[in-house]
């Protein structure tokens, strides 16, 4: 690593210790040409990518929008909480690992639909069949609380 005050490339390594919580790395380097001491630290690159919607905008990640559109999906349906937290844990597992800095929000679409083919059949088929129309998960929230308050209207 280059020196930050002079430039120069023959830095070193002279304490190197982890951080309290043990996931991040802090090292003291010296410059060999100017002697400054400078820190650097290390630590796992854990942001979330930018999600492209399909009319092309993009917004930052959202897992409460992934978490809304499961709930929905498995409403009245005898899948635990913790299933389901385990469920969205996989997802952003899947969506880290990918290492891309944008995904497609219907390539988040087709994950969440992964996990509850393997949750719930009925919440993997309520979801998928208004999802494939809309391949979006607000485009699927909003539909399912319209057709709820339709239902309701009908109801009264
Ligand atoms: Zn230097």
């Amino acid at each position: 690593m280059h020196c930050p005050f002079c430039s120069a490339t023959d830095t070193r390594v002279v304490d190197s210790r982890l951080g309290p919580d043990g996931d991040q790395v802090r090292r003291r380097r010296k410059c060999g040409s100017c002697d400054e001491r400078f820190t650097t630290y290390e630590y796992a690159d854990l942001n979330m990518p930018r999600v492209s919607k399909s009319d092309g905008v993009g917004e930052a990640f959202n897992v409460d929008k992934i978490r809304a559109g499961m709930m929905l999906a498995l409403e009245k349906r005898p899948v635990s909480m913790d299933s389901i937290d385990r469920a969205i844990q996989q997802i952003k597992k899947k969506i880290l690992s990918s290492g891309l800095r944008e995904v497609e929000s219907q390539w988040i679409g087709e994950r969440v639909m992964d996990e509850l083919r393997e949750l719930d059949g009925v919440a993997f088929i309520r979801f998928a069949s208004v999802y494939r129309s809309f391949s979006d998960i607000d485009e699927f929230v909003k539909t399912i609380n319209l057709m709820e308050s339709k239902a309701a209207t009908q109801k009264s």
